[in-house]
């Protein structure tokens, strides 16, 4: 059995849908849909979810909706009106959409979450009536029916395990149906909405993939494949074919968008394969992420990224090394503010601590070095604001000797300076810290040295 999930822009319109159903009825063992709601048809053209986002902004600031409403009701009628499906089917769906602001919300930050789930919601049950009507029987599945449970914050939730016992539940009493699910939102404990973050269909794709068992999560997006560097840095880079989960997770936290990092983690522990594939061009092969025992990569690189929303603290102080107790005491100053740390490469006499920039705002920079300053007293103490990290991420690295030389030689060439080196422990990895505006720099040096033929 595979699950299959279709993101926004490729169940924008009718078309859309009608290119998604032609995948769906295409094979047997593809059962299990998961949908996104509509995204952007054209560039310029809001996704379903922002115009959600602003329908509940206005709901709090008791603005008028009327023409946001209609904005959101007219996506899912054009969808309707291409497969001729009766206006009154399209009922429940418009009347859910009206009746939001009516809800019970434990607070505002609840309403916002299921007024943001409704885009997928509205539009898996829209697919299910489309499949339907269309003659391919299906059923549309709610997290509530199917036992998608979360914790964490509204708008940040994290899947939990009794999912999975009643996903098993759920499994044991399924016949010959297409079962369509909405992506994005589980249910809380007490019942609510709480949607994972933004992008987060990928997340439900897995969570279903993992507890109803599936061979193959399909991922359906709008690329033929995930690159081996950014289209945007790389003119054409070359397509990964495949590669194991741990290298997605570290290209996907320098930035390789295209799967969602946190969707990874119910796949590792399902042991389920991902096919990252394209909606228009199904024929063509995708990209394959699987688990990494028994792989056998095809390169030395296998991807390269950089991230550019870093900053860094530098401390400096002589004898660091025969203190106890000092980076701690920095630990509990940033623990304190609710800011995590990314990294934290040290030397004998300093440490710097690389920080995600969209976590501290300026304020926020001041206290916490006003407070380390205090505690610490350390020699020198530096904010550095336009960090960037470089990931070169390969299976095929692991056991090659020299190529730490092959990725600094090229950056030497192009007097693109260091700061930072790391190894991770894998021995997958290699992060480089460079200025933000070498980044785009580095990513093509390296891509170069690697790809060049
Ligand atoms: N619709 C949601 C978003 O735009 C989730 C998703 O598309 O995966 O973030």
């Amino acid at each position: 059995m595979k699950v299959v999930k279709f993101g926004g822009s490729s169940l924008a319109d009718g078309n859309g849908f009608a290119q998604a159903i032609k995948i769906i009825t295409s094979d047997p063992e593809r059962r299990v849909i998961v949908t996104s709601a509509p995204g952007k048809r054209q560039a310029g053209d809001i996704k379903v979810t922002d115009l959600l986002i602003k329908y509940a902004k206005q709901v709090i600031n008791d603005q008028p909706t009327n023409t946001t409403l209609q904005q959101i009701l007219d996506r899912y009628q054009a969808i309707a009106n291409y497969f001729h499906l009766p206006d009154s089917q399209l009922t429940p769906i418009v009347d859910r959409l009206q009746n939001l602001p009516n809800g019970n919300y434990p607070n505002d930050h609840y309403l916002l979450a299921a007024f943001k789930a409704h885009g997928e919601r509205s539009n898996a049950q829209l697919m299910a009536l489309v499949l339907n009507h269309l003659g391919h029987p299906a059923r549309f599945v709610t997290p509530t029916t199917a036992g998608i449970r979360v914790s964490g914050t509204p708008n940040n939730a994290n899947v939990i395990p009794e999912t999975y016992s009643l996903l098993e539940q759920f499994t044991a009493k399924q016949d010959d149906e297409l079962l369509v699910f909405p992506g994005f939102y589980g249910i809380t404990l007490a019942g609510h909405i709480a949607t994972f973050s933004r992008g987060g269909s990928d997340i439900t794709g897995a969570i279903l993939a993992r507890g109803l068992h599936a061979d193959l999560y399909e991922n359906f997006t709008d690329v033929d494949a995930i690159y081996a560097a950014n289209p945007g840095v790389v003119d054409t880079p070359q397509p990964i074919r495949k590669m194991t989960y741990r290298e997605m997770r570290e290209l996907s936290y320098a930035g390789f968008s295209v799967f969602h990092d946190e969707a990874l983690i119910p796949a590792i522990e399902g042991n389920i394969p991902i096919n990252v594939k394209n909606t228009h061009h199904p024929e063509k092969p995708g990209t394959l992420i699987v688990p990494d025992k028994d792989f056998q990569p095809s390169d030395i690189v296998t991807g390269i990224v950089s991230g550019k929303h870093f900053a860094a603290l530098y401390l400096h102080k002589y004898l660091l090394n025969k203190q106890t107790g000092f980076t701690l005491r920095i630990l509990e100053i940033l623990a304190k503010h609710h800011v995590s740390y990314e990294h934290m490469p040290s030397g004998i006499d300093d440490i710097t601590i690389i920080l995600d920039r969209n976590l501290v705002d300026d304020q926020l920079i001041d206290t916490i070095s006003n407070e380390i300053q205090e505690a610490v007293n350390p020699d020198r103490l530096e904010w550095i604001n336009n960090y960037a990290i470089t990931m070169v991420v390969g299976e095929g690295m692991r056991n090659r000797i020299g190529v730490i030389n092959d990725i600094l030689a090229p950056l030497a060439h192009q007097h693109i300076a260091v700061p930072m080196i790391n190894q991770g422990a894998s021995r997958i990895s290699i992060m480089i810290g460079t200025n933000d505006h070498d980044a785009d720099d580095a990513v093509r040096a390296i891509y170069h040295r690697f790809f060049a033929n």
